[in-house]
Order: C-alpha cells, then sequence, then structure tokens
C-alpha cells in the first residue's frame, strides 16, 4: 500500500503496522529500521530503531489519516472515547469532527436506556453508506452495546462492522489496525479492560493545553445488582486501578494543562475494595491532593451505603477536593427501593444528606431518580415527589424507566407503568426541581464565588463553581483554565451570570 520499508527485523512489524493488515502476530523485542520508502504514507522514521514495539507507535505517522470518534452516554464512556483517541494518535491519525473524512470511525455507544441505544442503532446506520462507497474504512463499534461478552448476534447484524470492542479498552481496534482482524478478535475476546490504562496518558492533540476539566476511570464495571441496571453485565465486574497508575495519570493530565479531574466509578466510594493494603477513596483523594498544577477534584457515582465518614472528612478537608457529592436516591418508596435492590431505605438516604451537610459545609448534593419503575403507584411516586420536595437537593437526573434485556426488572417484574404516565411523573418531578435549584440559586445573587473557567462560548467565558454549578462571565480577558472570584449578577435554574 506504498509504505514499504526495509527492515530488518524479525517480524517485519513495520511493514504491517497501521498500513496492510495482513496479521503478523508481533513478537515483541527490538529490530532496526535501516530506510523507509514510505511515499507519503508513513513519516520517515529514524534510521536505527531499536525500540519495543509498543514504543514505536509513537513514531509511526499514518499521514493524512483520520479518525472520528462519536460518544453517548456517560463520563465513563467520555473518558473511553479520550482513550481511543490517545491511541490512534498514537497510531499517527489525527482527529476530524466529520465521519464522511474519516479513514477509522469509533462508535462509543450506551445502552443504560432504550433511547440511548437507539440513538446507537441510528448512528449505526447513517455509517453504513459510508463504508458502502469506501470499503476501506474502518468502523469500530465500542462501549456497552457491545459489552464484555463478544456478541455474535450483533456482528452477524452489523456485518459492516469491522471491529467490536468492549468499554474502556481501545485493544482491539489498535491490533485491528496495527495486526489484523484476527488479532483483533483476540484482543476483544482476551480484554482484561485496564490493560491499556496504564496511567501514560496522552491527551489527544486538540485537546493538549485546551481541556481543563477530565475525566478519569478509578473503578471499572460494577457487581452492585440493582434490579433495573444493565451496567454490570456489560462493563462486567467491578475492579479498581491501582493507586500508582491513577497517581500517574493524573499528573501526566496535569502536565498536558488539565486543572480539574473527576474520578468515575459506578460506585466511585467502593474504590479500593478490592486491592489488599491499597488506599481507600479517601486514601485517593488524598494522594491527588497534592499533585501540582492541579486546581480541583471531584468524584462520582457514590451510592448512599458507602460514602463512610473517613470520605467526609476527606473531602471536608482536602482543599482541592470540591464540596459537590453525587449520590443517586433512584426513588423515594421504601417497597420501590427494595424492588429496586438498593439496599437502603428513604430514611436512610435523608441521614446520609444531613451527614453530608452537617460535615461539608457548603456542599452540594445531586440525585439520580428513575420514575414509572413496574409497580411504582401514585403513592409510592409521591414519595419521591415528597423527599426531593424536602431535601432541596441542587441538581437531579431524571431518568423513565427503560427495561433492560436480561436485567432481573425486566425478566420478573412487569413494565406496568404506561408510557404517559411515566411522562407525567417525570415532568410534575422536573417542575418540581426546577423551582427548588431557581430558589437555591437565587440564594446566590450578588455573592462571591471561585470559578475555574473552562472555555468561551458564544462570546462568554464558561466555569463552574465548587459546587458545580454553571456560571457564565462576560470578559475579553484570557480566562481559560483560571480560577477566579466573580460576583454573581444573574441566577436561574440551570446557570447563572456573574462579573470579575
Ligand atoms: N452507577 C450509578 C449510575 C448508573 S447509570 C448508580 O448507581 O446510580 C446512570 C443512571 O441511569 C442511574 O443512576 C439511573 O438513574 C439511570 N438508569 C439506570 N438504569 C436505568 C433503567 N433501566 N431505566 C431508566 N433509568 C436507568
Amino acid at each position: 500500500m506504498g509504505f514499504e520499508p526495509t527492515v530488518t527485523c524479525a517480524t517485519t512489524v513495520f511493514k504491517t503496522v497501521a498500513f496492510n493488515r495482513s496479521a503478523i502476530p508481533p513478537s515483541g523485542g527490538d529490530f532496526t529500521i535501516t530506510e523507509c520508502h514510505c511515499e507519503g504514507e508513513a513519516e520517515a522514521i529514524s534510521s536505527t530503531h531499536n525500540d519495543t514495539i509498543g514504543q514505536t507507535w509513537y513514531n509511526l505517522r499514518a499521514m493524512n489519516r483520520k479518525y472520528h470518534v462519536w460518544t453517548e452516554g456517560c463520563q465513563m464512556n467520555v473518558a473511553d472515547s479520550q482513550r481511543v483517541g490517545s491511541a490512534l494518535e498514537r497510531l499517527g491519525y489525527e482527529f476530524t469532527g466529520t465521519a464522511e473524512d474519516a479513514d477509522v470511525i469509533v462508535l462509543n455507544t450506551c445502552v443504560v436506556r432504550q433511547s440511548a441505544e437507539d440513538k446507537a442503532y441510528g448512528r449505526l446506520s447513517s455509517i453504513k453508506p459510508l463504508k458502502a462507497k469506501n470499503p476501506g474504512l474502518v468502523v469500530n463499534l465500542m462501549g456497552c452495546l457491545v459489552g464484555i461478552r463478544n456478541d455474535e448476534k450483533l456482528r452477524a447484524r452489523f456485518p459492516y462492522v469491522d471491529v467490536f470492542s468492549p468499554p474502556s479498552d481501545p485493544g482491539p481496534l489498535v491490533a485491528f489496525l496495527t495486526q489484523g482482524e484476527a488479532r483483533a478478535h483476540e484482543s476483544a475476546r482476551t480484554s482484561n479492560l485496564s490493560a491499556v490504562m496504564d496511567g501514560e496518558i496522552l491527551l489527544p492533540e486538540r485537546e493538549r493545553g485546551r481541556l481543563v476539566s477530565a475525566h478519569v476511570p478509578v473503578v471499572l464495571g460494577c457487581s452492585h445488582a440493582c434490579t433495573y441496571c444493565v451496567i454490570p453485565s456489560k462493563r462486567g465486574a467491578e475492579r479498581s486501578r491501582p493507586a500508582a497508575e491513577i497517581l500517574t495519570e493524573v499528573r501526566a493530565l496535569a502536565a498536558q494543562g488539565v486543572k480539574e479531574v473527576t474520578l468515575l466509578g459506578q460506585i466511585v466510594d467502593r474504590y479500593g475494595k478490592d486491592i489488599p493494603d491499597g488506599p481507600s477513596l479517601a486514601g485517593l483523594l488524598k494522594l491527588l491532593d497534592q499533585v501540582d498544577g492541579l486546581e480541583r477534584i471531584r468524584f462520582l457515582t457514590s451510592h448512599p451505603n458507602y460514602f463512610t465518614d473517613e470520605l467526609m472528612d476527606a473531602v471536608a478537608s482536602l482543599p482541592k477536593v470540591m464540596p459537590h457529592i453525587e449520590i443517586p436516591i433512584q426513588a423515594g418508596d421504601d417497597e420501590v427501593l427494595k424492588n429496586m435492590r438498593r439496599g437502603y431505605t428513604q430514611a436512610d438516604y435523608r441521614k446520609i444528606v444531613e451527614k453530608i451537610r452537617a460535615h461539608i459545609p457548603g456542599s452540594s448534593i445531586a440525585t439520580d431518580i428513575i420514575v414509572g419503575f413496574p409497580g411504582e403507584t401514585e403513592a409510592q411516586f409521591m414519595e419521591t415527589h415528597r423527599v426531593l420536595d424536602d431535601l432541596r437537593l441542587d441538581s437531579a437526573h431524571l431518568a423513565r424507566y427503560s427495561p433492560r434485556p436480561g436485567t432481573v426488572s425486566e425478566r420478573n417484574m412487569a413494565d406496568d407503568v404506561p408510557a404517559e404516565e411515566k411522562m407525567r411523573r417525570f415532568r410534575v418531578l422536573e417542575n418540581l426541581q426546577e423551582k427548588i435549584v431557581g430558589e437555591i440559586n437565587a440564594g446566590l445573587l450578588g455573592q462571591k464565588v471561585e470559578i475555574l473557567f473552562e472555555e468561551k462560548v458564544k462570546g462568554r467565558w464558561r466555569g463552574r463553581t465548587p459546587t458545580n454549578k454553571l456560571v457564565f462571565v462576560e470578559s475579553e480577558d484570557d480566562l481559560h483554565g483560571k480560577v477566579l472570584p466573580v460576583t454573581v449578577t444573574w441566577t436561574g435554574p440551570w446557570s447563572m451570570q456573574a462579573r470579575l
């Protein structure tokens, strides 16, 4: 394919890397490149190059080759997509915002609700004609639609997809591009999902020095068995990344200009429980609080049963850890909570909120709620309404129950709340929450708050308060990545305005 470097190497790996997909398994080890006749497809590589295969990726340039990533779903997927971008740029690919211009298209999917899954199918069908027009195009389906089990049905249904990757793992795509289809299959099958997270993160080029706030997965998978939730079966069992690896990664991000990291886990408070002698989340926060250049640390999602006093103390005492807790209640009624297998009661949830507020003054709390869970009566729904009304939380992510194939609730409980009724309940809570947050934010009018500024959008700088509230400031100055005090001049339920 125009790229024929003369390689004195047992594996002739350069002949195959990224250009010619004949599957020669790399054995690793040293090799020497004496000459390169790449004719524009690859940049000349240093004439003598004793290196391991992994490191050669940095040196190889698939010139003029572009990748496009489409991401749906949670922050974990955003972080996963960043890692795919990083891996592809190591191979020499450049980002493009236009799928039509890309040589590699990655669709990073979510299936937490039917609506998200439908978006993935929609995107897949829009890619099909591109593949028909350009058979050389590489299509990579990634994330929770694929899951950790290799789904043969998916392969049969979408024959134009070249590579299927589980969540959090760019490995199969890299294997496909460098070593061919067989290795990609092998990589997907044996994926341990953390192999590629080595802490040596290099942000995609367009984000280096630009990205202010980054997500860092610290707990992969989930072993909790909420009856409605498909995540454990798609992302696998709970496993924590080693603290040293996370520390390396956060340092690397800070060195690339990142000012804020949000540590991610389905139940992030359970961080470290599977690592003997490893730190807890509180311990990890203490380590990260020392990272030079980093201004702010956040973490999500918490669970009422695992939010310890030690963690509360860490949030209260560590200067870089922000006083914002995301702790879903999901439902207010005890029977519904039991049917969801959440493991706590409404009273337990109230207690934890009270405790957070007492321990962490000035903190904000966000929650998640599902309306219309199987069997949820009007009276049970009103318990959710009552608890939200009483607790006056800063944010509520609302969702209508969506039966997910293979989950306990889908198999054993009838989805018996009609769609219109789910919508009505959703709207009732939405209105309640809008009123509450509007009132909470109005209390900030005229107050001084510290903002970390992220980017300029339509002439206004966008940033967040320590409590994670969105604030816009008009300024001609370059506020990018700066933490500055501002005075709030206008408030609404979804955002505020302020002046320097
Ligand atoms: N691990 C986190 C978040 C999981 S997914 C937690 O334990 O809360 C994000 C949110 O999607 C959940 O908090 C829940 O509110 C919602 N969700 C999950 N499964 C759902 C389903 N089957 N139908 C509707 N919403 C769902």
